[in-house]
């Protein structure tokens, strides 16, 4: 199959998957559409249980066995990756697609000296070791690490936990990947950390022009990285668009409350943050209506009984609610 320039290098279409659990079916992803256009990156949002980890995995084909793909597809520069068998997709890794994981240890081995997995990791290139060598050198420095020359020989357990993570993201990097996955690279680092290592992530990203799916429930982080934004609740994309315009303009009563939660946008000092009332909903019942219907206070009697699609709306691209043109929700505290 022939690609255009355009196309885009990812695009996951009404992807719908559940875990086998003993309580049942969980419906953990329901008609998931999502797609990164090339060198574009990509925030994925939402609160814990969301779903965003399950997302990444199915993309990675890095499921668990308890997960079964129902349908939809997920297409990597025109290929479905959900028929690939466990080989091809071990091909595609660490070559077309990389992976950045929230703990860096996943992809450090602790018995082995950082200079021995980054010359194994280019286990690929026709150069010699010593050129291999040097090149993971000037990859440390790139991140920089401080003395790359005499730090390559050390072990993981001698790196700081944010040096290790700048480690993790040199060697996601050094394949020049079309595609980087990161799943919450920066929430186990500090402030200052975060803000260093979204720089070099951008820095690194657009010499080497690959697409990311940057995975975070920091929308700060979106907002200073990201071109576009997905919006997921329970185990759906809820809203998608640039990144400004969904800021400036949320469409989804979902969006719009979350915004109003974000300790960042609220200016005046208050006793308790706001909060958006109620739980996700358990996703082993059956699901007839919205997915934000029991937390919406919008809802009426459509929402609970029909499901809505996606609606183009304001400057959003998907808005996946009955009522995408109504004002915008208040969150009070
Ligand atoms: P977090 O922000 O906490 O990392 P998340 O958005 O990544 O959350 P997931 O880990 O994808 O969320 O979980 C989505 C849903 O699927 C949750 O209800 C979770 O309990 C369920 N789930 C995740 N992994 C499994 C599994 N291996 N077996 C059964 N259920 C699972
Ligand atoms: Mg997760």
């Amino acid at each position: 199959m022939s690609l255009d320039a355009s196309d885009p290098v990812l695009t996951v279409s009404g992807l719908t998957l559940s875990y086998d659990i003993p309580a049942g079916e969980l419906k953990a992803l329901r008609d998931v559409n999502l797609s990164i256009g090339k060198g574009e990156i990509v925030g994925l949002v939402g609160e814990s249980g969301s779903g965003k980890s399950t997302l990444m995995q199915a993309i990675l084909g890095l499921l668990p066995g308890a997960a079964q793909i129902r349908s939809g597809s997920i297409r990597f520069e025109g290929q479905d990756l959900t028929g690939l068998s466990a080989r091809q997709m071990r091909g595609l890794l660490g070559d077309r697609i990389s992976v950045v994981f929230q703990d860096p240890m996943t992809a450090l081995n602790p018995v082995l000296t950082i200079g021995r997995q980054m010359i194994d990791i280019q286990h690929r290139s026709k150069l010699s070791r010593r050129e291999k060598r040097a090149r993971a050198i000037e990859m440390l420095a790139r991140v920089r690490i401080p003395d790359p020359e005499s730090r390559i020989d050390r072990y993981p357990h001698e790196f700081s936990g944010g040096m290790r993570q700048r480690v993790a993201i040199a060697m996601a990097l050094m394949a020049k990947p079309a595609l980087l996955v990161a799943d919450e690279p920066t929430t186990a680092l500090d402030a200052t950390l975060e803000i260093a290592t979204i720089d070099l992530l951008r820095e690194l990203q657009s010499e080497i022009g690959c697409a990311v799916l940057f995975i975070t429930h920091h929308l700060g982080v979106v907002a200073e990285l990201c071109d576009r934004i997905d919006i997921m609740y329970a185990g759906e994309i809820v809203e998608s668009g640039a990144t400004g315009a969904v800021f400036q303009d949320p469409r989804h009563p979902y969006t719009q409350l979350l915004f109003g939660c974000d300790p960042a946008q609220i200016a005046e000092p208050m006793r308790h943050l706001p909060s958006i009332g109620g739980n996700l909903p358990d996703l082993t019942a059956p699901l007839p209506g919205c997915i934000f219907a029991s937390r919406c206070p919008r809802a009426d009697e459509t929402c609970t009984t029909g499901h809505p699609a996606d609606h183009k709306a304001g400057q959003s691209d998907l808005v996946r609610c009955h009522y995408p043109l109504a004002p915008r929700l208040e969150i009070s505290a």
